[in-house]
């Protein structure tokens, strides 16, 4: 059997007929940019993520760098931000000409660690961008009132938390402005690249709209330099077919991380997700995460170099012998994972020719080292989960034998 990581086959048969015939309308109107099917997923998205305005874009990148950009963020402002995320947070916040300042990530969720953002803040600090990875949501209270005591801005980067919520209320709802990416992998994607920004505030709404089409309030009058960054039409109609079902698929992600917590606790060496049935949040589960910590395959990789330890920025990183082992070993079994992010942001060799003064951040680089991505997709069959289960309970047997 061969399990992917990721897969839109089943999906695309269950819905695909009412995406073509939505694709094919928007073809035949002729109406390419902007339209009725962009403003319909603005107004529907809004009403689902409990916003006033969504101003759709053309990916979550621009979504970040909108963002940013509308709240004046920009040379000689610092924003701090989780090292462990998808480059484009930090990436976001460099483009626009402002310092990521990096924090480092508590283990138990994977995400910013709290306890540590107060010290990160200078007088230069215009925003917090907490990022609700992997669909987990970060503690919103603690951030808000961080942010308040602060007066600071908050960005969410919900690109991989669509369906997510925090204390009753979804994600990109409750900070100044949220992002969204459309990407196809995320829990709402397009066929093809697409953002959105979520914000309350009509006069953010206001600058990002105009910033998204060449900073121009009105046609070909330019206040601001801005960007050519929209929801193309065809997108947007792929995304309202789909919008419709993001709910029952979150749904199906949450059944499929509390099965594999079931089947999958107890094994040596391997740390799972938190899996809270708290009510407080939602995780959306865009991806499940575990941990394949680095004593536990020993024997297994006895073989190979372990005391290979790979430097970066003068930084020795954690051994992932054993994480990387077990990938092969899976891939092997014809069950393909991922690994996000094999390197954490703040030492990625762009930030250390930027000149960021180069910190170890010791939990996200041993995160870095350890996490391993298993399939999950809301058709994720039961039999397919059972085989990933079981082809890692062989593959630590084998391990723990070798
Ligand atoms: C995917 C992603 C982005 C960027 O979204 P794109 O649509 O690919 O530009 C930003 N932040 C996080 C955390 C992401 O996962």
């Amino acid at each position: 059997m061969q399990v992917p990581p990721f897969s839109l086959d089943q999906q695309l048969s269950e819905i695909g007929e009412d995406i073509k015939s939505s694709v094919l309308n928007v073809l035949s109107s002729g109406n390419y940019i902007g339209g009725e099917e962009v403003k319909k997923f603005e107004s529907s998205f809004a009403e689902k993520t409990g916003v006033k305005h969504v101003i759709g874009c053309n990916s979550g990148t621009d979504a970040l760098i909108l963002a940013l950009r509308a709240l004046n963020i920009g040379p000689g402002d610092e924003v701090i931000t989780p090292s462990f995320s998808f480059f484009a947070t930090a990436e976001a916040i460099s483009n626009v000409g402002a310092k990521p300042v990096f924090v480092d990530t508590d283990p138990a969720n994977y995400l910013v660690d709290l306890n540590l953002l107060q010290q990160a803040v200078t007088q230069s600090t215009k925003a917090v961008l907490p990022v609700h990875l992997f669909g987990r949501p970060v503690d919103m209270d603690q951030i808000m009132s961080f942010a308040k005591r602060n007066e600071i801005k908050v960005i969410e980067d919900c690109a991989q938390a669509a369906g997510s919520e925090w204390g009753g209320k979804p994600v990109g709802s409750i900070g100044d402005i949220g992002c969204f990416s459309f990407f196809p992998t995320k829990n709402l994607g397009a066929a093809g690249d697409g953002g959105a920004v979520t914000t309350n505030d009509e006069n953010l709404a206001t600058a990002i709209r105009q910033l998204a089409v060449h900073g121009m309030p009105r046609r070909y009058f330019h206040t601001q330099l801005g960007y050519n960054s929209r929801l193309d039409a065809i997108q947007a109609a792929v995304l309202n077919v789909k919008l419709e079902h993001l709910f029952k698929w979150v749904i199906k992600r949450t059944e499929i991380a509390k099965r594999y917590h079931q089947l999958l606790k107890d094994i040596p060496g391997i740390i799972l997700p938190e899996f809270s049935q708290n009510h407080t949040h939602i995780n959306s589960w865009n991806q499940f995460v575990v941990r394949v910590q680095s004593s536990i395959l020993d024997k297994a990789i006895i073989n190979q170099d372990v005391n290979k330890q790979p430097i970066i920025n003068n930084i020795n990183l954690p051994n992932s012998s054993s994480r990387d082992w077990l990938k092969q070993t899976l891939s092997e079994y014809g069950v393909n994972t991922i690994i996000y992010y094999p390197i954490p942001i703040h030492l990625q060799p762009v930030y250390q020719k930027l000149g960021n003064k180069i910190n170890s951040l010791p939990n996200t680089e041993i995160l870095c080292s350890e996490v391993l991505s298993l399939p999950i997709f809301p058709e994720l069959s039961i039999e397919q989960q059972d085989y990933v289960v079981n082809a890692i309970k062989q593959s630590i047997q084998k391990a723990s034998l070798i």
